[in-house]
């Protein structure tokens, strides 16, 4: 069940506050589920969440988390950039990104963050720019298929990301000899995982694996990083997961593999599962068009939020004031962009729709701003904090036509 924890009453006051389309992301929400997962892994008393800053790349969210207890992981220049805004180093910040420039890997190490090698490659790279550190994580692409598979990763074997496990053992040797004394060993194998079988299944494998690197290297096996992809209710009939019971679950399976020692610890690296229930994106109805089909047009597009346009994400829609009303309506909801994917939903039944009525599109906490684009010279929108006193605090404005403008460079255009 998508998250209906905030009133309409709070939208209806924050649209009276801030023009539509905005973000409006509910900040004890947040740091209620950062808690509520670290809570689930206390049991592992080196547990430690990484939030993945590409989901909300916002600094004053990633402040909230980081005041909850948790890490960050960054996968980019501008991500990092975050990280060192917020003080944010050492083995508070994992460094996971692939075919990335090779001075990110300076940037990273100069913060002294934990470095997530994504290819055997990658070695000479980092020996090259910044340096071998002393604990290292790889990660692993083990092939062929693992769970259900979903729309937003695929199948390992389709992936980009990680090594085979013959080039795991390979880079640990390689390592060993260039001085690392610990390991990590991570996998993100499936995005968006439903149920409570994800985590401990990918832990299962990565226990079994880091104990054989351990022994074929001499290594120390430091950490598991579980990476991202605890799923979200986006739809109705979805069950959010059951996050202590994956923690239980997991447990399980690390005393299945290291019985009463508790010496590697557990990293998480979730970004959906953190924010996204807690992020709404809310728009007004601007335009009503009946042709062969009964269309709702609002003032967001895609270009606010990309997810239904690119893998058709479902994303459930409330209208203020309507929550209760029958869904007598159904409709197409769509944005202004001259694509025909520009569709929040499709033969969605509703509640009739007033132009004027705010629009709330729900669970937009995770890869939704941070998607967003300029396609169509449409422009990305605000984003609002709701704070835990009732308060509104703008954290990024809306971008203007001044900013569409300011990267364009080159002489002979008369002046704006
Ligand atoms: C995107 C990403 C995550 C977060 O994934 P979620 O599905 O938001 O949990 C974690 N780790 C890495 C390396 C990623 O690229």
């Amino acid at each position: 069940m998508p998250n209906f924890t905030l009133a309409d009453d709070v939208f209806v006051r924050a649209a009276a506050q801030f023009p539509t389309p905005f973000y409006l992301y509910d900040a004890a929400g947040m740091q209620k589920t950062a808690r509520a997962l670290q809570e689930a892994f206390s049991w592992n008393p080196r547990f430690k969440e990484y939030f993945a800053v590409k989901a909300l790349p916002n600094p004053h969210i990633g402040r909230l988390l980081v005041g909850a207890g948790c890490g960050l992981d960054c996968s980019s220049h501008c991500e990092l950039m975050i990280a060192e805004l917020l003080g944010v180093k050492g083995d508070n910040l994992m460094f996971s990104a692939n075919a990335m420039p090779p001075q990110e890997f300076a940037f990273a190490r100069r913060l002294q963050g934990i470095i997530n090698l994504d290819d055997i490659t990658d070695i000479d790279t980092l020996q090259q720019n910044g340096g071998i550190p002393d604990t290292i994580c790889l990660r692993y692409n083990p092939g062929g298929d693992f769970g259900d598979g979903n729309a937003i990763m695929g199948s390992p074997r389709d992936s980009k990301f990680g090594m085979t496990r013959p080039q795991l053992s390979e880079s640990l040797h390689r390592l060993k000899a260039l001085g690392v004394k610990r390991f990590g060993l991570h996998a993100f194998l499936a995005s968006n995982m439903l149920g409570e079988v994800y985590y401990p299944l990918l832990a299962r494998l990565l226990f079994e694996t880091g104990k054989e690197l351990q022994a074929e290297t001499g290594l120390e096996l430091s950490f598991v990083n579980l990476s991202g992809g605890v799923g979200i209710p986006y739809r109705p009939t979805d069950a959010a997961p059951d996050i202590g019971l994956i923690g239980r679950r997991v447990e399980t399976v690390y005393r299945e593999a290291f019985g009463s020692d508790n010496s590697v610890a557990i990293k998480t690296e979730l970004g959906r599962y953190v924010t996204g229930p807690h992020g709404w994106l809310v728009a007004r109805a601007r335009h009503e068009k009946r042709t062969h089909k009964h269309y709702i047009g609002l003032d967001a597009c895609a270009s606010n939020l990309l997810r239904p346009a690119m893998y058709g994400a479902y994303h459930h829609i409330s209208v203020a004031g309507k929550r209760d009303a029958e869904h007598t309506h159904t409709y197409d909801i769509t944005g202004a962009l001259c694509e025909n994917n520009d569709k929040f939903a499709i033969d969605r039944a509703l509640p009739p729709i007033e132009l004027g009525d705010l629009v709330i599109i729900h669970d937009a906490g995770a890869h939704a701003h941070t998607m967003g684009y300029q396609y169509n010279g449409r422009l990305r929108s605000a984003e609002v904090l709701y704070r835990p006193d009732g308060s509104f605090q703008l954290i990024r404005r809306a971008e203007t036509p001044e900013d569409y403008f300011a990267t364009l460079h080159g002489e002979g255009l008369p002046a704006l």
